[in-house]
């Protein structure tokens, strides 16, 4: 008996992760993720169903499946690919991963069916198959994302996922230093920021005081360019938008994800003081057109029309999606406007975010970045794998399992594809 690890993919990119523990015939996988790049580094431009992973019975035809399947957080690069998968296996998550499924799939041209998912707990072990099980809540910039810890025959692997140190929840990852699992034979650790430069900000709170200065000495409409979807840095931009005497301007898809996770940890509600709610043109046309108007009447009593925006444009702190160029266009009063670019600065090159980018230079309005990113620093990786001290370390999304060795020891690269056995 032994038990086998393979990275389908990720080994080796920040992406599309996907990991198969295998145990007396039994197989379990870790995330289904769409990769985000294309061979040359361009976006990922492909069909997906022509770079499914080769698991039988998920993605390829073939009588025995495997048990289930975890899934780390609601980023397309860990589960986007659920999909194509066989609706027979089941899929675990946190519950705010399953409702953050549900809501991008809305939207999304690849439907993850989010029923399907079955919610667990945080800490809670349970088995299934051959397999012993635990998800850790850690902190990221994705709602209720999980580390998983998989044991079979004596043999425990940690996933962490993506994580970070310096979020709102950064007592989770002080915890997982205080209490680490211990044992660990083999700790799957992602290293997305092994190649960047450090970055500016080391923490949300930064992020936060460094929007509300930025709000302080505006004389206009602050725009703050960010993820509907990062709760964190919602936070932050009501923290902000407060200190500042200013109110929080958010759209209507923002107030719908945050009226869907509101009764699993406080975060700001079109309902609160404070929090007004912006019908975008676009977007509030498509809600109508695919009959989600469900999504537009709770939040009514709230709404501020671009008239009052553009009365008193300095009263506000919008935040804006990248997708919301028309509205930045025709609807609002740019005068001594402000933009924030409040996302992964590689984004900038996406081909969909150049057109908001253009409107903005075409109303001389400046964009600077404040941004904390959802992934763990050296220092903080250093830390996590000093805690767990595990047998083996094994590189995981990055573009950098090179740098590895001169950080963690006891590391052990892999291959997409090539099998580890314990
Ligand atoms: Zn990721
Ligand atoms: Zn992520």
């Amino acid at each position: 008996m032994s038990v086998k690890i393979t990275i389908h993919r990720g080994a080796r990119e920040i992406g599309g992760s996907c990991i198969q523990i295998e145990s007396g015939g039994e197989r379990i996988i870790i995330d289904a993720g769409m990769p985000l790049l294309n061979k040359d580094g361009s976006e990922f431009s492909g069909d997906p169903k022509n770079i499914l992973p080769k698991i039988t019975g998920m993605f390829i035809a073939g009588d025995k499946k495997p048990v289930a399947v975890l899934i780390t957080h609601a980023h397309m690069d860990h589960y986007g690919l659920i999909g194509f998968s066989d609706s027979d296996i089941p899929v675990y998550s946190s519950e705010g991963t399953k409702r953050l499924i549900g809501i991008s799939s809305v939207f999304s041209s690849y439907k993850s069916d989010s029923n399907r998912i079955q919610s667990v707990e945080p800490w809670k072990p349970f088995d299934v198959g051959p397999f012993r099980v635990t998800p850790y809540l850690v902190d990221h910039s994705a709602f209720g994302a999980f580390a998983w810890l998989v044991e079979a025959e004596s043999k425990r692997i940690m996933y962490t996922g993506d994580f970070r140190g310096g979020g709102r929840k950064r007592v989770l990852f002080e915890n997982l230093l205080k209490h680490s699992p211990k044992n660990i034979d083999a700790l799957l650790l992602e290293g997305t920021t092994l190649e960047r430069k450090e970055a500016p900000l080391n923490s949300e709170e930064e992020a936060e005081l460094a929007l509300r200065d930025l709000c302080d000495k505006t004389d206009g409409l602050v725009m703050v360019f960010s993820s509907g979807q990062n709760i964190d840095r919602i936070v932050s931009l009501f923290k902000a938008a407060k200190a500042s005497k200013r109110e929080l301007v958010i759209d209507v898809y923002v107030a719908h994800v945050l009226r869907m996770l509101s009764d699993l940890s406080i975060m700001p509600v079109a309902e609160w003081d404070g929090v007004r709610v912006f019908y975008p043109y676009y977007l509030t046309r498509r809600l109508a057109e695919i009959s989600k108007e469900n999504w537009l009447f709770p939040f009514r009593h709230k709404k501020i029309g671009s008239d009052e925006l553009r009365n008193d444009p300095k009263r506000f702190l919008m935040l804006l999606r990248p997708s919301m160029d028309f509205d930045v266009e025709k609807r609002l009063n740019l005068k001594g406007a402000k933009a924030v670019w409040s996302m992964w600065a590689g984004y900038l090159e996406k081909p969909a975010y150049i057109r908001i980018q253009r409107v903005l230079k075409l109303k001389e309005v400046p964009l600077s970045q404040i941004h904390y990113g959802g992934h763990a620093s050296k220092t903080e990786l250093v830390e996590l794998a000093n805690a767990l001290s595990p047998k083996k370390v094994i590189p995981i999304h990055t573009f950098h399992a090179d740098k590895y060795p001169q950080l963690f020891s006891n590391v052990h690269i892999l291959d997409d594809a090539q099998p580890l056995i314990l």
